[in-house]
């Protein structure tokens, strides 16, 4: 199939060919003459399957025809569950509309000033991708005129109802005109998502594109045993002084955790900055944007924060704390491995993560097998993936002591034993003041104390001495 033979807008399909994309992806293969045939639309598809230009594609081709009726209001609505995949929502519409005369996309979110919103609601709007909470307000406020809207979408469907959102989606839904087309996204389609759409789409078409089982083929992912967390920061350590990793999202389970974490690595000298949802977004923007240019190498996240996050650099995630779902571990991973690229998810795991991993490999439908770093071998293993308690036999896991299969060591409840800084580490490395005599810094001390950091071996199994602040890491190989 070709994006000629779907009937676009000439004028989305010059857009189309400047983006270099030579063939519709499966979902907007199935979608688009869904859409365009007027029906509503639930589609299973996630971020890296080309979702986003399945619905804007034939959203911005009805925008090619003149409006149903008066009104500057918005004839499109696409509500997200977070900032960042809003943005990036509207810039695909700007990136894909840039040829037409009707395509003016605002987007309303959260944590940016009312008074630019309320100026830019007052003007004409054809598209409007917004996150609920924000969008409700402005509506209480008078602010929004549905009259003329012609198509609501969900992204990430699924995600609003995890956040909570639901109740303002179904409010906003029921704000705007009966005669609407809706599509919704959604990782999946069951459950409570078939109640919602029954609520809110009127005799859906369905889109299924390829199963769990295969997806994110362009993605290597690969495990490591970590017997507590000092042995998690050598091995974190040793992966980012691979060359090979030019940009990389390292997820943390908590915000508090990301910022330390990023302060850390920034002080160690990699070129990191955090990203979380306590940040203001002109934070968020600017950090994205460093990301995007690759000043910022090491992306320290948290799941809602990278939500979306399609950075084209990013050959390397990281999952240093484990999600807590199954679905938000394929999320993470497809950070990585993006628009035909090839990418690496590492996970690095403890013993409370067995039946997570289990959950995983069940819903991805691929097992993923131990990888061990020579000289930073696990000591004990993983319960669940001995043979038998007891027995002595190895499970071929890395476990070369030739004692029984023991649980890891618990971690410490609190990841990190200080107070986060208050002074921003959200840039390129700054000038740490290195130490003339060769002295190790507090944080590089810090960090010993936190992660028990001695020398990880190097790349061909050698002692290397720990990055002090007049020895920076490796940094070539990325810009
Ligand atoms: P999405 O699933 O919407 O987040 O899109 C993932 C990535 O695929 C984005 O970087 C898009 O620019 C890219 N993309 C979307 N459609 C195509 C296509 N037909 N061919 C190649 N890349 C595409």
């Amino acid at each position: 199939m070709t994006f000629e033979s779907l009937a676009l807008n000439p004028f989305i399909l010059k857009a189309i060919n400047d983006s270099g994309y030579t063939e519709p992806t499966p979902v907007q293969a199935e979608a688009i003459p869904i859409v365009m045939a007027g029906h509503d639309l639930m589609a299973s598809a996630q971020t890296g399957t080309g979702k986003t230009a399945a619905f804007m594609l034939p959203a911005l081709h009805k925008l090619s025809e003149p409006p149903k009726g008066p009104g500057k209001g918005p004839r499109i609505l696409v509500l997200s569950p977070t900032r960042e995949l809003a943005q990036q929502i509207t810039a695909a519409a700007t990136k894909y509309g840039k040829y037409m005369r009707r395509a003016k996309c605002v987007s309303i979110l959260g944590g940016t000033p009312y008074a630019v919103q309320n100026r830019l609601l007052s003007g004409p709007v054809d598209i409007l991708v917004a996150t609920p909470g924000r969008l409700i307000d402005h509506m209480q406020r008078g602010k929004v005129d549905f009259s003329r809207l012609e198509m609501l979408v969900l992204d990430e469907a699924d995600r609003m109802l995890d956040m909570g959102f639901i109740e303002d989606v179904q409010l906003i839904a029921n704000a705007t005109p009966k005669s609407r087309q809706t599509l919704l996204f959604s990782a999946t389609l069951d459950g409570k998502m078939a109640q919602i759409a029954k609520d809110l789409l009127n005799d859906p078409r369905r889109v299924e594109v390829a199963s769990q089982q295969d997806r994110h083929e362009s993605i290597e992912q690969r495990i490591h045993f970590c017997d507590d967390l000092g042995h998690k920061g050598r091995i974190l350590d040793y992966l980012l002084r691979d060359t090979d990793l030019k940009q990389v999202i390292i997820f943390t389970a908590t915000k508090r955790d990301a910022d330390l974490l990023a302060g850390d690595l920034f002080d160690q000298g990699f070129p990191a900055a955090a990203l979380h949802g306590d940040m203001p977004q002109g934070a968020r923007n600017r950090t994205l944007t460093k990301l995007r240019r690759g000043e910022i190498r090491v992306l320290v996240a948290t799941d809602v924060a990278a939500r979306g996050i399609d950075v084209a650099g990013i050959s390397h995630v990281i999952n240093f704390d484990m999600p807590k779902q199954a679905e938000d571990y394929v999320h993470r991973i497809g950070r990585t491995g993006r628009a035909g690229a090839t990418g690496i998810a590492v996970s690095l795991v403890s013993h409370r993560d067995g039946i997570l991993l289990k959950k995983i490999s069940s819903y991805t439908g691929h097992k993923i097998e131990a990888t061990v770093i020579p000289g930073l071998e696990p000591k004990s293993r993983m319960r669940e993936a001995a043979p038998r308690r007891g027995s002595g036999r190895d499970n071929g896991r890395g476990n070369n002591s030739g004692k029984p299969g023991k649980r890891f060591s618990s971690e410490p409840k609190h990841a990190f034993g200080h107070k986060p800084k208050s002074a921003g580490h959200s840039g390129q490395a700054r000038n740490s003041g290195a130490s003339e005599t060769g002295f190790t810094g507090p944080s590089e001390r810090r960090m010993q104390e936190r992660y028990n950091t001695q020398p990880a071996p190097n790349r061909t199994g050698e002692k290397r001495k720990p990055a002090t602040r007049t020895q920076r890491p490796q940094r070539d190989g990325w810009k």
